[in-house]
Formats: C-alpha cells, structure tokens, sequence
C-alpha cells in the first residue's frame, strides 16, 4: 500500500513536473515570441524612424542645397552688381564723378565709337592686354552680317560694356518721335539678341539728344552721356603720334575726363600708348561697371 501510494505519489510528482515543465516552456517560447515580436516591432518602428530621419534628411539636403542654391545665386547675383556703384555721369557735363568722398576721383572714361566697323575687336584686345576697360558704342548698320555680330559677342565677352549709338548714326532731330524710338529701341533689342545682355549706356549720334530720345532713354533704364573731349576724327590727329599726344596733354584732360575715340586704325595705332600716357600721368582709367545705373 504504502508501495502503491509512494508510487502514485511519484506518478502524480512526474505528472505535475511534467506539466509544469511543460507550462514553463510554453510561457518561455510565448514570453520569447513576444520579445522577438517586440524587438521586431522595435526594428520596424527604428526602420521607420531611420526612413523617417532619412526621408527627411533628404527632405532636408534638397532644401540645404536650395537655400546653397539660393545663397550662391545671390552671391553671384552681388558680384553681378558686385561691383558696388562708385560714379556717376553728370547728366550736364558728362564727366564721372565720384558718389561719395574718399572715392578716387583721379579718373577718366575710354569710350569707343561708330563700332564695331574694322578695328574694334583690335581696340579691345589691346585694352584687354593693358587690363583697362571701355564702353564699345555700337551702331546697327555695323551689325548686319553673322561676322560682325560675332565681332560683338566676341568684344562683349572680353568683358567690355557695349553702349547703344543707334541703329543708323543719324542725327535724331531730323527724325520723326517714331523713327527715334525705332533707332534706340531695336538696337538695344538686338545687341540683347547678340550678347544676351541689354545696353546700360546710350550716346546720341553727334551728342544731338533730344526730349523723345531723352523720354525713351529713361524708360529704356539707360544712362545717357556725350563726352569731354575727343579728337581722332580731325585732320591734324589721324596718326598715331598726333593723337596719342593731344589725347595726353589735352588740355581738357581732367579728373573724370569722358574721352572719345573711334573705331578708326589711327586710334586703333595710338590707344595703347594714349592709355598709358594717361596712367603715367597717374590717371585710373574707370571700369564703367562702377558707374551707377538708373
Ligand atoms: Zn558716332
């Protein structure tokens, strides 16, 4: 008996322990499953927040380089007007005149006109290799052939200001308000057309201006100017020698002087020795970019 119940005993211990192994084993894998799924859960949710963060990091990288984008534009676009305005050209006498004190004023303005005919691109790779700039005037009826636009692109992109000096070279009081508005407007339209940048300078054939032209000048934003002094289309001055002389002994020479030459091959001869007999006289020959627009 006490055989049999010590043997029930141990069946019912065997039993119990059995299912209490087996109780605890289930909850082991269930509590583990349960890990495993919150862990899975966990990677899933960090997988999305990763996504997240990246997705919005790429958010954020196209938006950091916009605002680059933005910031470099700017940049360019400051250095476009970088060139912070340090003159001006009075409207009344057409001589540069400094914005402010503290500005040299020791300066003069190289202006070419009546191109680009047959020496301008010449003109302008001579300045280019003495590093001084000039406004180039142009006229349209030198602007006819692919050739000669060409020329223009090529002087433009030297860095030199092409200047609007009418589409014909007619003195503009002998033309009707229409004929004027043509002669400014589609020159300007086609030097855009050539250089993909609009004139900022205008002079009038023989400084003949007139209230219309004056009107359209001003809705057109362009500065207008004559000049102080010129002069390599008088006799005594076509060679290189007689020019290069009065154009540095002038006695027009004056700070801010604006100085008149032509496409012409005396000029063309002269100009290198013309600048630096104005720099050896310790002139600065202005950029014009840092003339003040409209
Ligand atoms: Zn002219």
């Amino acid at each position: 008996m006490k055989k049999r119940n010590g043997g029930q005993i141990l069946f019912k211990l065997l039993v119990l322990c059995s299912v209490s192994f087996m109780l605890l084993f289930v909850q082991a894998c269930s509590s583990q499953q349960a890990n495993q799924s919150t862990s899975t859960k966990e990677s899933k949710d960090e997988a999305k927040v990763e996504e997240r963060n990246e997705s919005n990091q790429q958010n954020a990288k196209p938006k950091k380089e916009e605002k680059l984008n933005e910031e470099d534009s700017k940049d360019l676009r400051d250095n476009d007007d970088t060139i912070e305005p340090q003159y001006e050209i009075s409207p009344e006498t057409s001589l540069v005149k400094p914005l402010k004190e503290g500005i040299n004023e020791k300066v003069v303005l190289l202006t070419i006109d009546d191109a680009p005919d047959q020496y301008a691109l010449e003109m302008a790779k001579h300045l280019k290799d003495l590093d001084v700039k000039a406004i180039f005037f142009v006229n349209g009826h030198f602007l006819r052939s692919d050739e000669e636009k060409e020329i223009l692109k090529k002087i433009h992109s030297m860095g030199f200001p092409i200047g609007n000096h009418t589409m014909t070279h007619q003195n503009l009081n002998d033309l009707t308000k229409e004929q004027q508005r043509k002669e400014i407007i589609q020159l300007n339209q086609l030097i855009k057309e050539v250089t993909g940048e609009k004139p900022r300078f205008f002079r009038a054939p023989f400084g003949e201006n007139t209230e219309t032209s004056k009107k359209i000048i001003e809705e057109e934003q362009m500065i207008a100017m004559n000049w102080t002094y010129g002069y390599d289309w008088e006799s005594e001055y076509q060679n290189k020698e007689a020019l290069t002389k009065i154009m540095v002994d002038s006695p027009f020479l004056t700070n801010g002087a604006n100085l008149l030459m032509h496409d012409r091959v005396w000029t063309r001869d002269a100009l290198p020795d013309i600048v630096k007999g104005l720099q050896n006289k310790g002139y600065t020959i202005v950029d014009p970019a840092l003339i003040k627009g409209l």
